[in-house]
């Protein structure tokens, strides 16, 4: 069971990790424009910039953002 509890340990420590690097809006927001660019090239953004996908998920502001960015570019094409 030693095993088992190094991995759960380990789990714990990437969360936490995770949440330490957390980003703010103004560093989403400088990275949102290349987050857009990777998924209308089909590519996976989530994979490639998984804090500011993060972001998104949590913060409404930002995703409108995103959103809107998403649609007006994706109307160039
Ligand atoms: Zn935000």
């Amino acid at each position: 069971m030693k095993l088992t509890t190094n991995i759960t340990k380990k789990i714990l420590g990437a969360v936490a990790a995770t949440a330490d690097e957390e980003i703010a809006c103004g560093k989403c927001y400088e990275q949102v424009e290349k987050f857009v660019e990777l998924k209308l090239s089909g590519k996976s953004p989530e994979e490639a910039m998984p804090l500011v996908e993060e972001h998104l998920q949590r913060c409404e502001e930002c995703r409108e953002e995103y959103e809107v960015l998403l649609n007006a570019l994706q109307e160039l094409e």
